[in-house]
């Protein structure tokens, strides 16, 4: 049932819904294939972008992927579920699987109980007792995820340990549709780990085996580095040393 804030937004609304933008949706269907296309097209690109940029650039696109996910949860850009599902399952963004992130935000979206702790999965406050209970080390890391700079840096860590928990409850609760969700997620995740390291070049351990190729390759150039010092320096010596009897010249 629609709720409006006063009969001049229920006209508009109403106007609005007669457009062709309203009723074809195709902003949302933009951002589909802008999303799919710059996920995909940087991947497969990656070699030739460099290992920073591509990084970068999927970090944002992953980003705009979970906005997107939360428009399919909002019953866009199609009335069906299961279609916009579909555009959803990709585990573009690695943490969640579609329906974990979908059941956790509408039970969000329970106006009822908006913010309250322990009913809103997305709340950034903490019951009394949770706070009572929190060490010093927690209490802290509550306090810095409430402001700017803790949401951007240390509240996708809650979200994603919040998920995790969840996860294991729902194993341990036998709740296998969450448990399946999980599974299904998990192993599309590896089917994209493997397409990626074999098409695209980008192994999962990447940020190790980059950092040990640099190393090894830093470490290659010292040897050379020192070799040609030393190299360079019995040169000169040899060049400034006064010849005496015993010295062959060619
Ligand atoms: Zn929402």
């Amino acid at each position: 049932m629609p709720r409006y804030l006063d009969d001049a937004q229920r006209q508009e609304l109403q106007d609005r819904r007669s457009s062709w933008r309203w009723r074809s949706e195709w902003p949302t269907w933009a951002v589909i294939v802008a999303v799919y296309a710059g996920w995909f097209g940087v991947t497969v690109n990656a070699r030739t972008l460099g290992f920073a940029p591509t990084v970068a650039l999927l970090a944002v696109l992953s980003c705009w992927y979970m906005s997107l996910q939360h428009e399919l949860i909002h019953e866009h850009p199609t009335r069906w579920p299961l279609v916009n599902m579909l555009f959803g399952l990709a585990p573009l963004a690695v943490w969640f699987p579609y329906e974990v992130y979908r059941d956790s935000h509408l039970r969000h979206h329970d106006d009822a109980h908006l913010t309250e702790p322990g009913r809103d999965p997305e709340t950034y406050y903490v019951a009394p007792e949770q706070w009572a209970n929190a060490g010093a080390v927690l209490r802290a890391a509550l306090a810095a995820r409430n402001t700017f700079a803790g949401r951007m840096l240390i509240g996708p860590w809650f979200s994603i340990a919040a998920s995790w928990r969840e996860a294991a409850q729902a194993v341990a609760g036998q709740r296998w549709r969450i448990v399946a969700g999980w599974a299904a997620h998990l192993v599309a995740l590896a089917a994209l780990a493997h397409w990626l390291e074999i098409r695209c070049g980008i192994p999962w351990r990447r940020s190790c085996s980059a950092w040990d190729t640099h190393r090894s390759r830093w470490r290659q150039c010292a040897r050379f580095r020192s070799i040609a010092r030393r190299s360079a320096r019995a040169n000169a010596r040899s060049s400034t040393r006064p010849h005496g009897p015993g010295d062959c010249c060619f």
